[in-house]
């Protein structure tokens, strides 16, 4: 199913390219700026198993990404600038925001020298869990279960569940239906107990994950002292915030900041919402960001910035720069809008 839609959407990128359409809808969606949306940033890894290769982009394609934005005369912008422009209604240039959601080590060790090149500044969002060491990255935990067994078996609503995972298309089709199963567990502390317990099973070290991918606070404190380098907050625990009840979900808010405010020794304005999808973040969680104090917060709902953006500060839309599409020809299709406003119906706000 996952593919089927990867090859829906490749499809339709493509054809917009073919058809040159998106020379046609640019006027009309390509708003004033976009707001791109990437994870991890490294060289890209053989191994045959990586369903959580979306989430990745290798060096060259940022460069590529980045070397399109200078050539079309694009300000590459902080989110404080964004902000400026968006409630200054100054629009007299196109401009772009480079944002990293969950604070990966290789965002400092392949994404800022790439930046650097372009004196590109960017923000990386970040799960003060994920800092502490005791975050809780359960899918990539269930890519290394799955990566290292032929079978796994869980207990899904009581009943105990066998999954075949001896073949890379088995492999495949398991996690997609235990990610989805686990991204669907209402509290926090459900996901939180359902992964502990398969790792377990399965000889997974869930800390050891987190101390290998994630930068911590020393290594974010020297991280952030660099030029061009923002730092957001992506929550305390990188939950659905929407599942949570008001008081949980603003105190993930809240808390995340003064924890990174506290560890780095500078203010936070600015929110990345986990997961980020309509499931995820809508009207009460924007409104919760905006009492907050945060100057904006991203969302992960596909889109491009339009002047009437300025009213949703606290809903602001994205471009995924996705790992399974890093064709340079799709770049002119993305900075267009055309895909974008495909995907929205071509609504240009989508703040419900
Ligand atoms: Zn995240």
């Amino acid at each position: 199913m996952k593919q089927l839609r990867n090859n829906v959407i490749r499809a339709g990128l493509g054809a917009l390219y073919f058809t040159g359409a998106h020379h046609l809808l640019r006027p009309i969606f390509a708003g004033v700026g976009t707001i791109f949306m990437l994870h991890h940033v490294r060289p890209a890894r053989e191994r045959e198993f990586q369903p959580n290769r979306h989430l990745e982009v290798a060096p060259d394609f940022l460069r590529a990404v980045l070397s399109h934005l200078r050539a079309s005369d694009i300000d590459i912008v902080t989110m404080d600038e964004l902000h400026r422009r968006l409630t200054e209604r100054n629009f007299s240039r196109r401009f772009a925001a480079f944002t990293l959601d969950d604070g990966y080590r290789d965002n400092r060790d392949f994404a800022l020298p790439v930046m650097r090149e372009f004196d590109a500044p960017f923000t990386v969002y970040v799960a003060s869990d994920f800092a502490q060491g005791a975050g809780h990255l359960w899918w990539i935990a269930l890519e290394t279960v799955i990566s290292r067994t032929s079978s796994v078996e869980v207990d899904i609503s009581g009943v105990a569940t066998r999954f075949d995972t001896s073949t890379r298309a088995a492999k495949q089709a398991a996690f997609d239906r235990l990610h989805d199963w686990l991204r669907g567990l209402p509290g926090r502390d459900d996901l939180k107990r359902e992964i502990g317990a398969l790792c377990a099973r399965h000889g997974v070290d869930e800390a050891a994950i987190c101390h290998e991918f994630c930068l911590s606070w020393d290594e974010l404190k020297s991280f952030s002292n660099k030029a061009l380098v923002g730092i957001g907050a992506h929550s305390v625990t990188h939950c659905n915030l929407a599942r949570q009840p008001a008081e949980i979900a603003s105190q993930e808010m809240t808390m995340s900041r003064a924890r990174i405010e506290s560890a780095l020794q500078r203010p936070v304005a600015h929110l990345a919402y986990p997961y980020g999808d309509k499931f995820a973040a809508r009207g009460r969680e924007f409104a919760l960001a905006k009492s907050a104090g945060f100057k904006t917060a991203v969302t992960t709902r596909p889109g491009m910035i339009f002047p009437e953006s300025a009213d949703y500060l606290t809903a602001l839309p994205r471009v995924s720069l996705n790992g399974n599409y890093q064709d340079k020809r799709i770049l002119p299709v993305l900075t267009s809008g055309a895909a974008t406003a495909m995907w929205n119906g071509f609504r240009r706000i989508d703040a419900a």
